[in-house]
């Protein structure tokens, strides 16, 4: 009985591993097709697999089948994570792309290769203090609240451009680009509109002779239109790993 049981898990858990490499193969294959119809090069959009709330298994696994990058919200579970891998899967770029409050700052310094979120100046200025000189800089994307919602992180569109002029000058950070969280809508038009606002600041900044070249966009109900805006980033959970449930 005992060993019925687990072969049963072992079976069970070997399942659960094939539905995650179908589910990143078929995120690859519909990043191919997007690129295809909309005219870019799939080869410039790097997919940021969102593993909040999902176990280091399923990290690895996804690792093992040459998944690179990986995007957490939370610190402590992100860390959890990143000690628990570093020395079975140290190829993993670890990005950091949820609220970052000032008494986090260091740690994620020390750890991550990329943060998606910064939209403070007193936080960069802390990140870039606080990364070792002896690491390469620290990837920052400035993410901006592209529908003035209230509730929402980022900085307002009009606020951007000084923003990522003082990013530029930290000594720690790199600037790559931008990122949005762009307010739910299953209308792809809508989704493009916001996307495009996004891509049209991006431009309006490199104009006034700032390096950006990174947008940090889509996740898995839009995709295709962050895609079709020009997306380098796409961030995506649920269509991986599947639906979360905490
Ligand atoms: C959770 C999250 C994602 C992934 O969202 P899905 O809809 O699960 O693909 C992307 N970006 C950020 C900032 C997130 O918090």
């Amino acid at each position: 009985m005992r060993l019925l049981d687990g072969i049963g898990k072992f079976e069970h858990r070997q399942l659960i591993l094939k539905t995650l490499l179908r589910r990143l193969a078929s995120v690859q294959e519909r990043i191919r097709q997007a690129a295809a119809e909309y005219g870019r090069d799939a080869q410039q959009i790097r997919l940021l697999a969102v593993s909040k709330t999902r176990t280091l298994e399923d990290v690895l696994a996804l690792a093992s089948a040459g998944q690179q990058l990986f995007g957490e919200n939370y610190l402590q579970e992100a860390l959890q994570k990143i000690n628990a891998s570093s020395a079975l899967a140290p190829s993993i770029e670890w990005h950091f792309i949820g609220p970052v409050q000032s008494n986090k700052t260091r740690s994620i310094a020390e750890h991550f290769a990329w943060v998606h979120s910064v939209d403070r100046l007193r936080i960069a200025q802390r990140l870039s203090e606080q990364r070792s000189p002896h690491l390469p800089p620290l990837n920052v994307c400035v993410q901006v609240n592209i529908n003035d919602e209230d509730a929402k992180g980022g900085v307002a569109p009009a606020q951007a451009a000084d923003l990522c002029k003082a990013v530029a000058d930290l000594p720690h950070l790199c600037l790559r680009g931008l990122m949005a969280i762009p307010a739910p809508s299953d209308d792809i038009h809508i989704q493009r509109e916001n996307f495009r606002s996004l891509r049209e600041l991006r431009d309006a900044i490199m104009q006034q002779g700032l390096e950006l070249d990174t947008l940090s966009m889509g996740m898995s109900n839009d995709l295709e239109a962050a895609i079709a805006e020009g997306a380098t980033i796409v961030r995506i959970g649920t269509d991986i790993f599947g639906p979360r449930i905490i």
